[in-house]
């Protein structure tokens, strides 16, 4: 079925063409941090978490300054870089559920088709190695990667902290000490569970071991890894080479051990020569989690962090790397993760989807620097609700709502109004003095509802707990 359903949707799209660029089928590797502050590392102005690898990775390749999760919670982010798609299309966004939990039944729907569905379809040997948060396989067999896609997985369905043990603490995953025995997270191989509780001081170790060896097997054939650590969202585990090191604390010690991975999988490229045929783009799914308190990271300049629509909370590092392709640079046009679906396909000379809307731009002219990119509007989601837009520099917010402790959103009319490239921070209302350029992000907004088909959601339904005896 859902084979058939792929067929016909490239089959609508039969008009594009095949360049030889388009046919070489470069590799394609996506790793993807969990909660990494736009702050969070040396190349992006961190004063003391020390990211040789990342850095380095920044000055070869293009670091995005103004790069954008499509969400700002993990569920709805994945869902939108696998689909290229606003996570409200899916279902995959809820606006009090906000993610999937450990016993929910819904999952990204099978009408959706993934990155790796589409590049599969071209050749590509598939794997996807972490946190995946698009369905729980326990409870919904067909939330499992292998249903979506990827030939091989290995990692956690969801969250580190999703599944407490009754010995945890209230709030365990800010505490400045956290015990592996408070969780118990289920760690799978392909589609068997290895490990429970998942020992998680190894976790990013093994993530990588298994990375190196997904990159290794593949090398003859162009390959797709898909590489969502679990890291750094809490609770906050380290291997002992890392563990009380870094001057940040423990925060710090997760990211060092994140950076060292990111320094193996590239290493790995230039040792089995596939770097100059490979593209590696670095982000994470959403901004830091400031009520971590000192396990949680930083965004920076930019207000605010995970769970709002305000700079910190989707505004995130992004790094390309392609040697030979890719020249060192800064890029300051923004960009966002659903563009690498679109630009992963036509990298890989694939067909776009044309039986829907996919809102991810191709960024070859950006990343290759022969050209610009286009971009109407970007909006901001919150859950279901459009919070705010961009056009430009300019940034509408029509609803604000802080993370946490504000329960309900406060709607602006006028909108508050940010230039950006002044106003990283949104610090100072412009809204009085651009009039057209608001009138302009409201008819872009407009347009945006006027043909949107928000699709029901899947993060409702849960599985219920068992009854006590
Ligand atoms: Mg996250």
């Amino acid at each position: 079925m859902k084979l058939c359903l792929l067929l016909a949707a490239f089959a609508a799209g039969l008009t594009v063409s095949t360049s030889a660029a388009e046919i070489s089928r470069p590799n394609i590797v996506i790793i993807f941090a969990d909660d990494l502050g736009w702050g969070d590392l040396g190349c992006y102005g961190h004063p003391n978490i020390r990211t040789p690898h990342l850095d380095r990775m920044a000055a070869e390749g293009m670091r995005f300054t103004e790069f954008y999760s499509a969400a700002e919670v993990c569920t709805p982010s994945r869902a939108a870089l696998l689909t290229g798609r606003y996570p409200i299309r899916s279902g995959m966004c809820h606006d009090q559920f906000r993610v999937l939990r450990s016993r929910s039944l819904g999952q990204l729907p099978d009408s959706e088709i993934t990155l790796a569905e589409a590049l599969k379809a071209k050749g590509y040997a598939t794997g996807c190695i972490g946190k995946w948060h698009l369905g729980v396989p326990q409870f919904n067999p067909g939330g499992h990667p292998r249903r979506h896609g990827f030939d091989f997985y290995f990692g956690l369905p969801h969250s580190n902290d999703m599944d407490p043990t009754p010995v945890a603490p209230k709030g365990a995953g800010r505490l400045a000490e956290q015990k592996a025995e408070w969780w118990n997270a289920p760690l799978y191989r392909d589609d068997q569970i290895i490990e429970r509780p998942a020992d998680q001081t190894t976790l990013t170790h093994r993530y990588t071991d298994e990375a190196v060896k997904f990159i290794r097997s593949n090398k003859t054939k162009p390959f797709f890894l898909y590489f969502p650590h679990t890291f750094p969202h809490t609770p906050l585990f380290a291997s002992k080479n890392f563990f009380g090191k870094s001057p940040r604390g423990i925060y710090g010690d997760v990211v060092e051990e994140l950076d060292a991975s990111v320094g193996r999988v590239l290493e790995t490229l230039r040792t089995e020569k596939l770097a100059e045929n490979t593209l590696v783009f670095f982000t994470s799914d959403n901004g830091p989690w400031l009520i971590m308190n000192q396990q949680g990271g930083s965004a920076g300049l930019l207000r605010e962090g995970k769970g709002s629509t305000w700079e910190g909370g989707m505004r995130v590092p992004g790094i390309a790397w392609w040697p030979g392709r890719i020249k060192p640079t800064v890029q300051r046009t923004m960009a966002c993760t659903m563009d690498l679906f679109t630009t992963s396909l036509k990298l890989a000379g694939a067909q776009m989807p044309a039986d829907r809307p996919i809102d991810g731009l191709d960024i070859r002219p950006l990343l290759f620097g022969t050209g610009t990119v286009q971009r109407d509007a970007y909006f901001f989601y919150r859950g279901t609700r459009l919070m705010a837009a961009r056009v430009g520099d300019f940034k509408a917010h029509f609803m604000t709502q802080a993370a946490y402790g504000q329960p309900k959103h406060e709607d602006h009319n006028p909108p508050l109004l940010f230039n950006l490239k002044v106003d990283a921070s949104e610090t100072f209302n412009v809204t009085t003095n651009h009039p057209a350029v608001l009138a302009q992000i409201t008819a872009a907004v407009d347009k945006h509802k006027a043909a949107l088909q928000p699709a029901a959601s899947q993060l409702i339904e849960v599985e219920p707990l068992p009854e006590k005896k």
